[in-house]
Order: structure tokens, then C-alpha cells, then sequence
């Protein structure tokens, strides 16, 4: 579903170029829970924001879902983001003036194609969340917003769902849920799932876990026993 050739990111700055990714080479399947891990400054977000469409790679090819991303312009790169991926971030983005079941509908709004959306009813539903779908992100927990911006990233039925520290801002209870759900959504939806953290404890409910050191893949590593969100240690 991703495929990166010979992948190089700098950030310019005036006169300084900062390389940040030096040479990334990887496939990642179809279907598969993916863990992005590294420390801080390593090149993560870099790395999702390049495979998602949202910056350029300075160099390489970045093909996505049969595109090659480099290669589009900025508007085609719009529309690529719109029709295919969907988005999690640590702070939730919701609008504070729409509920939770209209902010999710803007998801289903921004997918050209209506049909391929899912339901929002089956959506909240999945997500635990029928009873909220009327409430005001001020009336709702992080997790609970964080969950709905879930159900807005899933309105449009993403091939590819990228979610970058998506528990950052959560406390264990309510992390752990939101990491359920991701895993909930890869099994039922068969969406893609993207995950960057920090956190190696969290790497461990991945198939997939991409080690990222000082803008290197240092390691890929097959997960075959993914752990349960449950149970991961949260220290
Ligand atoms: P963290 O976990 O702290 O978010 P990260 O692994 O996600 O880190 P990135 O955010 O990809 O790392 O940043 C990698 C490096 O690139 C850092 O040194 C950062 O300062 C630099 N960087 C990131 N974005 C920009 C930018 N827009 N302009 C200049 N430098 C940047």
C-alpha cells in the first residue's frame, strides 16, 4: 500500500539545511497495524507527514495507494488527502460548535465519493459512543473527543488511517480505549493504521513496528502476537 525509495527530507531555514530523513527505503502492506517508534527528534512526523501527503519528500519516490506522491502537484496532493486517508492528531481539532455525530459528518462530507463512506450510526457504535453522538466537545472527556475526531477520520471509510501520538494528551484509562478502538477499526474495518509514538510499550499492539533512529530505519520488526492494548504496561 506504501512504498519508499531512496526517501530524503531537509527542512530549510534561511541559509541552514537541517537534513531530517537521510534515505528511507521501505513497503508497507495493506491491512497491516503499524507502529512508527523513535525518539523525540528522530524524524517521525516527518516521516508520516511525507507518507501521508501532508509534505513533500525533498528527494525519492513515495508511492501511496498506486500514486506516486512526489509527483503530484500541491491540489492533486489536496485531493489525494481528501479521497484516501484519514487523520488522527494528539490535540483533537474538533469544531466546538458542531456535536460529535456533525463534527464526524464533515468527515463524510470532505469523501467525494459518498458511497464509499461508512455509516456514522455503525461507526459510533464501534467506537462506544452512540450515547454521546448529540453532546458538545465541551461536554465530552479528551477520550471521548479524541474518539469522535476517530469517528471523523473513519466518516469517509480511509483506505489509510495516520495517527500521530493520537494518546499524547490522554491519560492511561483513556489512552488505553483509544488505542483499542485503532485496533478495533484496523480488524473491522480492514483500514490501514499508522500509528507514531515515543512510547516503545505502545509499539507492542503493532504487526508492524518501523524503529526510526536520527532519520534511519534502524530496524523493522515483525510483531506475530500483537499486544492488547489492555494489558501493555503504561509506566
Ligand atoms: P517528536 O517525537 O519530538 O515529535 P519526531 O521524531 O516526530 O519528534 P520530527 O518532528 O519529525 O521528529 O522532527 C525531526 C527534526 O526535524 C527535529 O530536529 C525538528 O526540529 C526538525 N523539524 C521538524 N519540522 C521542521 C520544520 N518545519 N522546519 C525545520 N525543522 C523542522
Amino acid at each position: 500500500v506504501i512504498e519508499l525509495n531512496g526517501v530524503r527530507k531537509s527542512y530549510i531555514t534561511g541559509d541552514l539545511e537541517t537534513p531530517v530523513l537521510k534515505g528511507i527505503d521501505i513497503i508497507l502492506d495493506k491491512g497491516d497495524f503499524i507502529v512508527i517508534l523513535g525518539p523525540s527528534g528522530s524524524g517521525k512526523t516527518t516521516f508520516l507527514n511525507i507518507i501521508s501527503g501532508l509534505d513533500k519528500a525533498s528527494e525519492g519516490d513515495v508511492f501511496v495507494l498506486g500514486s506516486n506522491l512526489s509527483l503530484l502537484k500541491d491540489s492533486h496532493l489536496t485531493k489525494f488527502r481528501r479521497n484516501n486517508v484519514g487523520f488522527i492528531f494528539q490535540q483533537y481539532n474538533l469544531l466546538t460548535n458542531l456535536t460529535a455525530k456533525e463534527n464526524a459528518e464533515v468527515g463524510e462530507n470532505l469523501s467525494r465519493d459518498k458511497t464509499k463512506g461508512l455509516s456514522i450510526t455503525d461507526i459510533f457504535e464501534t467506537i462506544g459512543m452512540t450515547e454521546q453522538m448529540n453532546k458538545y466537545p465541551h461536554q465530552m472527556s479528551g477520550g471521548q473527543q479524541q474518539r469522535v475526531s476517530i469517528a471523523r477520520a473513519l466518516a469517509k471509510n480511509p483506505d489509510i488511517l495516520f495517527a500521530d501520538e493520537p494518546t499524547g494528551a490522554l491519560d492511561e484509562e483513556m489512552g488505553r480505549k483509544v488505542l483499542e478502538i485503532l485496533v478495533k477499526v484496523n480488524k473491522k474495518y480492514k483500514t490501514t493504521v499508522i500509528v507514531v509514538t515515543h512510547n516503545p510499550n505502545i509499539a507492542k499492539i503493532a504487526n508492524t513496528i518501523i524503529h526510526i533512529k536520527n532519520g534511519l530505519i534502524d530496524e523493522v520488526i515483525k510483531n506475530t502476537k500483537p499486544a492488547d492494548p489492555k494489558t501493555i504496561d503504561w509506566s
